[in-house]
């Protein structure tokens, strides 16, 4: 099917951006496209115009923060992120997750603001972003900035906590401290196919202990959902075998797995708990000494 015709407009700053999504309250950003126009080729939503910001510089920035994090800009493409010297220096799990995505047609396309904001159940970056305990920066009316943390950042199925007339400017990523680790690991039947079980953990150790944990699920529901259990289970455990496989039996929450031809309800949610025992330990052997 062919899209509807629409208004197409190439503002040439964010500010001008945001006027034209106040001014239009039909309008869509267009990032990479490798979703929005498949959605108006299916004619799934009604939008009337949309406004390009893919050329704006301003999103398509990877910058260093003063307290060793980074600040990664709402237009940076999966491909950049996979290859920036600086995200693999200090957060290489984010250029591993932008690597792994899909093909390069789509890494070559898609953008890190594109991804969290169409908010799919399956969407690779919104997991990862709650376990790191991003902040997402948003641009609307005015020079400010306003920040909403990632955890509240992803409020639904395709839905996202944006204003009308709002964009998302960049999201800010804490520095990884030497007593923590990170852990992604992602069920999927092949590489290009839809992801059934998806888990993102961000923990730190205090000496032999586990102090702080965040555990995070996806495609299991309407959005990347936190183990609050889990996470209780895990603190103050030294993160061996038997502990870890305690803690992911705890009870789940935030979870509504659906069953489709390739997995039912069930075994989704079983593997979620293989997949996170994965993450749990990918992210502690990061705090470990070499030996
Ligand atoms: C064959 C195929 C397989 C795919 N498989 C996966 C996969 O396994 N995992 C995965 O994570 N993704 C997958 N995707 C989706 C891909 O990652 C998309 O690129 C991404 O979801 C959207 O990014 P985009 O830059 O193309 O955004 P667009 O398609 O341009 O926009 C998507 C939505 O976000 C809005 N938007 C974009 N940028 C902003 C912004 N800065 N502020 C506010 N709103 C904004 C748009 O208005 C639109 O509603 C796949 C896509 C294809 C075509």
């Amino acid at each position: 099917m062919l899209a509807r015709p629409l208004k197409y407009a190439r503002p040439a700053s964010v500010a001008e951006a945001t006027a034209l999504l106040r001014s239009h309250p039909g309008a869509r950003p267009l990032a990479g496209g490798q979703s929005i126009v498949n959605v108006l080729k299916l004619r799934a939503a009604e939008v009337d115009a949309l406004i390009d910001i893919s050329r704006l510089e301003e999103l398509r920035t990877i910058a260093a923060t003063p307290d060793g994090g980074l600040e990664l800009g709402a237009g940076v493409r999966y491909v950049e992120l996979a290859s920036a010297p600086l995200v693999r220096e200090r957060l290489p799990i984010v250029a591993d997750v932008a690597d792994g995505l899909v093909d390069v047609q789509v890494r070559n396309r898609g953008t890190l603001g594109g991804n969290i904001c169409l908010n799919d159940p399956t969407s690779n970056f919104p997991p990862l972003l709650v376990a790191l305990g991003a902040t997402i920066r948003i641009a609307g009316a005015g020079a400010e900035r306003r920040s909403v943390p990632a955890g509240d950042f992803f409020v639904g199925p395709y839905r996202c906590a944006l204003e009308p007339g709002e964009l998302v400017h960049s999201v800010v990523l804490a520095p990884l401290g030497g007593d923590e680790g990170v852990g992604y690991q992602t069920l999927q039947l092949a590489r290009d196919s839809w992801a059934l079980a998806r888990a993102a953990v961000w923990l730190r150790r205090d000496g032999d202990a586990i102090a702080d944990a965040r555990v995070v699920l996806g495609c299991l529901g309407p959005r990347p959902a936190r183990q609050g259990a889990i996470e209780a289970a895990l603190l103050g455990g030294g993160g061996g075998e038997a502990s870890v496989s305690a803690a992911v039996a705890a009870p789940l929450e935030g979870i509504d797995a659906v069953g489709d031809s390739h997995a039912s309800p069930e075994y989704r949610v079983e593997m979620a708990r293989v997949y996170a025992k994965r993450a749990i330990h990918q992210a502690l052997a990061q705090t470990e000494a070499p030996a």
